[in-house]
C-alpha cells in the first residue's frame, strides 16, 4: 500500500552518509559572537536511535558562555548595523538564508534523518524545504507590517509603531529539529530581533550544520545569530535569565509551565508557547469519501512515527462506520515497515530516544491494562537489525474509553485511541473533554455540520474534511493547555515585535 503523501525514494537525491560521518568526528561547539566557542568540559553524545550507536558529540555550553551569547546578541540588537538596517538589505539576508539550506539540502537531510530517526525521505521532502521556504516567507513580510493611525480625539495625532522585542531566546524540541528552529529564527530576525536558538540535546545536529552554514555563506552581522547547546540547565538558565527579552517556545506543556516560571521570577520576560497536544479527529456517518479518509487519518497520525504535536491521536468513529474504517487502518498498521532512516523500503522510523521509547511502551501497557482492545501493533519491532533500535510498530487500541489515560495523555508516538459515538453532541463534548486543544479534525458531507461543529470544537486548528493542512500563511497554534500565542502568518511577527503608542500635540 503506498501513501499519497510520500513521494517515491528514486525521486529523491542520496543522502550524503560517508560525508555526515566525517563531518560528525569532530566534537561540536556554540556559536557565540560569530565564533564557535567550547570552554565547557561536557561532551553530551547523540545517538542514532535506528540503532543506538552514538553519532557525534557536542560540547555543552557553559552558563559563562550563555551570558557572553546573551551579551553579543544584546550589542548586536543595539547596534545600527542590524536594528537600522534597510529593510531591504535586512530581507536579502533571509532570502539568502533559505537560498543556502537549499544549496544544503541533502547533507541537512541527512543530519536530520541520522539524529531524529525519521525517514530520510520525510526528512528530504517535508523538514528542509520548508525550513528554507520560511525564510522568504517572512523576507517577504520586512516591508509589508503596517502600523496604525489611530482615531483619538481632535487636537492629537496618535500613531503605533512596531519594534523588535530585543533578545529572543529560541527553544525548540527534538521532532522537527531543524523546521521548527527556523518557523521562529526567520521570524525573529525579520523583524529585527536578535536570537539565541537552543535545540534539543537528543537533536543538534541539523541545527549546528546551519549556522555553520550562515557563518560561511551569510553575512549576518556579528551577534545577531547565536547557539547554545543542552538540556534542562541551559534551558533553565534561558528561562531565568535577567538579560533575555523573549522567549520563544516549543516542547512539552510540563517544560512550558517551567518557562513561565522562570521568566516571571526573573525579569517577566515575553513568552510564547507551542505546546502539546491530543487533538481529535470526528468522522461522521456522512464522510464524503471513506477511502481518502482512512488513508488521510493514518497518515496523519503515524506518518514521521507519529512524533508529531497536532497529529490526530484520537479518532472519534460514527459507530454505522466504525468497523470499515477500523479494518481500513489496521490494514495499513500491519503492512508498516518500521526500519533505517534510509532503507528505501521502511515506512516508519524509530522513535527519536531511548526514555522516549520507553515512555511509549509504558502507555501501551497502560492502553492495555485500561480494557482498550488492541487491534495492531503494540509491541516493540525487532524485525532483522531493528532490534538494536527504538521501533515501535504502529499501534491502534479500539474501544476506548475517553476518560481512560491513554485517551488523555500526550504519548506523542505511534499510538492511536479510537472510540465509537452516535450522535454530535456526545462526539463533541468527549472531543473537548481534554486539557489540550492543538487541532482538531471532522470530516462530513453537511456543510451546515462542518461549521458547525468546526465552532464548538475547542482548538487553535479545525481540519474540515482534509486532516492536517499547513501553510506560512495561516495562523498555527492551540487553545488551553497546548500554548500561548500563535506561529506563522501575521501572527507570528505580532509576537515578535512590541507595540508602541506615540502622542503629538497638534
Ligand atoms: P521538551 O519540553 O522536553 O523539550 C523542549 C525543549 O526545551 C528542548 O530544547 C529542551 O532541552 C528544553 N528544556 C528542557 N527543560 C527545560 C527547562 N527547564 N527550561 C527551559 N528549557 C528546557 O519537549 P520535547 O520532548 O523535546 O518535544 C516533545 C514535545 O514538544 C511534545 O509535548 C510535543 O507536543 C511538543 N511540540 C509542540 C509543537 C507545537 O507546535 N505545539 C511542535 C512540536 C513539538
Amino acid at each position: 500500500m503506498t501513501s499519497q503523501l510520500v513521494v517515491p525514494f528514486q525521486d529523491i537525491k542520496a543522502p550524503c552518509l560517508s560525508w555526515a560521518q566525517d563531518w560528525l568526528k569532530t566534537a561540536k561547539k556554540s556559536y557565540v559572537a560569530g565564533k564557535f566557542v567550547s570552554s565547557g568540559k561536557t561532551l553530551h553524545p547523540s545517538i542514532n536511535p535506528c540503532n543506538a550507536k552514538t553519532l557525534g558529540h557536542f560540547v555543552e555550553t557553559t552558563a559563562a558562555e550563555l551570558d557572553d551569547a546573551v551579551s553579543a546578541a544584546r550589542t548586536a540588537f543595539t547596534q545600527a548595523s542590524w536594528k537600522r538596517m534597510p529593510r531591504r538589505q535586512r530581507a536579502a539576508l533571509l532570502h539568502s538564508a533559505g537560498e543556502a539550506i537549499r544549496r544544503h539540502h541533502v547533507e541537512l537531510a541527512t543530519l536530520e534523518a541520522l539524529d531524529n530517526g525519521k525517514l530520510y525521505r520525510e526528512a528530504f521532502n517535508d523538514d528542509i524545504p520548508e525550513a528554507a521556504d520560511v525564510f522568504d516567507y517572512y523576507a517577504g513580510w520586512i516591508d509589508k507590517f503596517y502600523s496604525e493611525n489611530c482615531p483619538v480625539d481632535p487636537g492629537f495625532l496618535n500613531y503605533t509603531t512596531r519594534q523588535p522585542v530585543g533578545v529572543c531566546a529560541l527553544v525548540v524540541p527534538w521532532n522537527f529539529p531543524l523546521l521548527l528552529a527556523c518557523w521562529k529564527i526567520a521570524t525573529a530576525l525579520s523583524m529585527g530581533n536578535t536570537i539565541i536558538v537552543k535545540p534539543s540535546p537528543f537533536t543538534p545536529f541539523s541545527i549546528i550544520r546551519l549556522f555553520e552554514i550562515l557563518q560561511e555563506e551569510v553575512e549576518f552581522p556579528t551577534g545577531v545569530i547565536n547557539l547554545v547547546h543542552g538540556g534542562t540547565e541551559i534551558g533553565a538558565l534561558i528561562a531565568g535569565h535577567q538579560s533575555v527579552d523573549k522567549i520563544s517556545f516549543t516542547g512539552s506543556t510540563a517544560v512550558g509551565k517551567k518557562i513561565v516560571s522562570g521568566s516571571a521570577a526573573s525579569n517577566l520576560k515575553a513568552v510564547s508557547l507551542e505546546l502539546g497536544g491530543k487533538s481529535p479527529n470526528i468522522v461522521f456517518e456522512d464522510v464524503p469519501d471513506l477511502e481518502f479518509a482512512i488513508e488521510r487519518s493514518f497518515q496523519a497520525m503515524f506518518s514521521h512515527k507519529g512524533e508529531k504535536c497536532s497529529e490526530p491521536t484520537r479518532l472519534f468513529l460514527h459507530q454505522s462506520i466504525y468497523d470499515r474504517f477500523v479494518q481500513g487502518l489496521v490494514t495499513r498498521a500491519d503492512a508498516t515497515i518500521c526500519g533505517d532512516s534510509f532503507n528505501p523500503e521502511a515506512t516508519q522510523g524509530a522513535q527519536c530516544h531511548e526514555e522516549h521509547f520507553n515512555k511509549i511502551m509504558k502507555y501501551i501497557d497502560l492502553g492495555n491494562k485500561s480494557g482498550a482492545r488492541l487491534l495492531a501493533g503494540g509491541v516493540r519491532d525487532t524485525n532483522g537489525s531493528n532490534a538494536a533500535g527504538y521501533f515501535v510498530r504502529p499501534t491502534i487500541f479500539g474501544d476506548v474509553d475517553n476518560k481512560s489515560v491513554i485517551a488523555q495523555e500526550e504519548i506523542f508516538g505511534p499510538v492511536l485511541a479510537i472510540t465509537s459515538f452516535k450522535t454530535e453532541e456526545e462526539v463533541v463534548a468527549m472531543a473537548n473533554d481534554s486539557i489540550y486543544g492543538l487541532a482538531a479534525g471532522l470530516w462530513t458531507a453537511d456543510i451546515s455540520r462542518a461549521h458547525r461543529v468546526a465552532e464548538e470544537l475547542d482548538a487553535g486548528s479545525v481540519f474540515i474534511n482534509k486532516y492536517g493542512c499547513y501553510d506560512f500563511a495561516s495562523p498555527f497554534g492551540g487553545f488551553k493547555q497546548s500554548g500561548w500565542g500563535k506561529e506563522m502568518a501575521i501572527h507570528s511577527l505580532e509576537a515578535f515585535t512590541k507595540v508602541k503608542s506615540v502622542w503629538v500635540k497638534l
